[in-house]
């Protein structure tokens, strides 16, 4: 059969889902393309490691080409989709087009400033390796500026952390803060002491972790409260700035002076989302997830699959599903079986069901809380779990052995050797001009 004559499977996204779908179909008579504007893979659990010095870029990103290097019937494009045309099946690049027989995007989410876009420039969110490099070069530099501050009160600025949303990315990088302040930085310095930092964890909610069960949340709150973090439940950020944070509490407000603020408190869909439903007649929800029938399909449209983050998926509870890898990891399989039953016409696949693995949090270097099922534990056993079950999932793309070794290292030594502060400072976080005295 000449290639002309196979099935053109376009793939939008590179991610969990994305990449997924095309290796599960790696068997498939399919012309497949995955098209991705990176030109790697991302291992976005482990991008608190990188932010925080323990891990490096190159650990937890795959070149996308190397993944499917041997999958002979796909091929992989480095290239930005921009927008679609279902009528005539193709799909706009930012340099081009591309048609297909069948389509599945899966462009994933962005961090979400709920309105309040000015704050992503104080507050930097965690999607991207970029992302996680700004985020180490703030916090590593704090501490440098801090150094060299001849003034008390903006001395304590420098090293006051705020970390603004309490799901399992803000407990991470909450606790590796501190980590880095208590253990890592320890006798760095001579003017500072790194322990004195105070890393603040703020939630609107009730409690840090709401989608765990209320004992588990309890327990990672104590040992954050361990290593020295302060946890702001009920409040809500009110404005942030380079300098401060402004909170409120009840009818009370707090500013905080702090110069490193991170942004974990909520994602939205890819942009890509609104161009396609627009393009299919589709609604998207208040995140800009696209609303997809029970075979994650848009109505009308069989041909077009969305999938992660992107979709918006209910199930049999009335609630959408969240935006966590093993969903998007699930659906990329199930697409790649509805595909490989029309190829071969086969009957149609039952609607998507999603098997809940259990979800799990790290809370620094010893405490973790795992909630599988009926089954809840936390402590040195979750946290070596919540290791065990990553660095498998680490091994389906990546370079495990050489993260494991890192790891270890970094662990054995309480060192975190990737602490490199690059990337260009902004203005307004220079370091004082007047230098102190020993
Ligand atoms: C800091 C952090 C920690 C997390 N921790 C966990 C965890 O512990 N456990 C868990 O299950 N989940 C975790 N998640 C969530 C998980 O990473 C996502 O649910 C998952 O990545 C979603 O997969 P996806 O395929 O939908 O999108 P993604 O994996 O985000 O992939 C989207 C891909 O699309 C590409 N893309 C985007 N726009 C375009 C475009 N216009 N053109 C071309 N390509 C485009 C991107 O480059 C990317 O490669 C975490 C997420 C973050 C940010």
């Amino acid at each position: 059969m000449g290639r002309m004559a196979l099935h053109r499977l376009v793939i939008v996204g590179g991610g969990f889902g994305g990449l997924v779908a095309a290796r599960a179909l790696r068997r498939a008579t399919l012309d497949i393309t995955l098209i991705d504007r990176r030109n790697f893979h991302l291992f976005q659990p482990l991008l608190y490691q990188v932010a925080t010095g323990g891990l490096s870029p190159a650990n937890i990103a795959a070149p996308l080409r190397a993944i499917l290097k041997r999958q002979t019937n796909a091929r992989v494009l480095l290239a930005e989709a921009r927008g679609f045309d279902p009528v005539n099946r193709r799909v706009h690049l930012a340099d081009g087009h591309l048609d297909y027989d069948s389509l599945v995007v899966a462009t994933g989410a962005r961090s979400n400033y709920f309105g309040h876009d000015t704050w992503e420039h104080a507050a930097p969110g965690l999607k991207s390796l970029e992302d996680a490099t700004e985020i180490r070069r703030r916090v590593f530099s704090a501490f440098e500026q801090a150094e060299r501050e001849t003034d008390r009160a903006r001395a304590r600025a420098r090293l006051t952390f705020v970390v603004i949303g309490a799901g399992p990315t803000g407990v991470e990088l909450a606790g590796a803060l501190a980590e880095i302040s208590r253990d890592t930085l320890r006798n760095d310095f001579r003017r500072i002491n790194p322990a004195d930092a105070s890393i603040l964890l703020v939630d609107m909610s009730e409690r840090i972790l709401p989608s765990f069960p209320p004992e588990l949340s309890e327990k990672a709150a104590a040992a954050l409260r361990a290593l020295g973090v302060i946890i702001r439940c009920k409040t809500a950020v009110q404005n942030i700035t380079p300098e401060h944070v402004l909170l409120k509490a009840d009818d009370h407000t707090e500013q905080v002076f702090a110069h490193t603020t991170l942004w974990a408190a909520g994602v939205a869909a890819s942009p890509l989302g609104k161009a396609l439903a627009d393009a299919t007649g589709a609604h998207v929800d208040r995140a800009g997830r696209v609303i997809v029938e029970p075979n994650l399909t848009l109505k009308g449209h069989p041909e077009i699959f969305v999938i992660g983050d992107l979709a918006h998926c209910v199930t049999g509870d009335g609630k959408p599903l969240p935006g966590v890898a093993t969903v998007a990891m699930q659906q990329g399989h199930y697409v790649a079986r509805v595909l490989e039953a029309r190829i071969n016409g086969d009957a149609e696949a039952k609607p998507f069901v999603y098997k809940d693995p259990g979800s799990m949090a790290t809370i620094g270097r010893k405490a973790g809380i795992v909630h599988i099922g009926k089954w809840c534990y936390s402590g040195y056993f979750a946290w070596l779990t919540w290791l065990f079950v990553h660095l498998i999932k680490l091994m389906e793309f990546h370079n495990r052995v050489l993260v494991l070794f890192q790891w270890a290292w970094s662990y054995f030594t309480f060192n975190r050797s990737a602490r490199l502060i690059t990337g260009e400072a902004q203005s307004g976080d220079h370091a004082p001009k007047e230098l102190p005295h020993h």
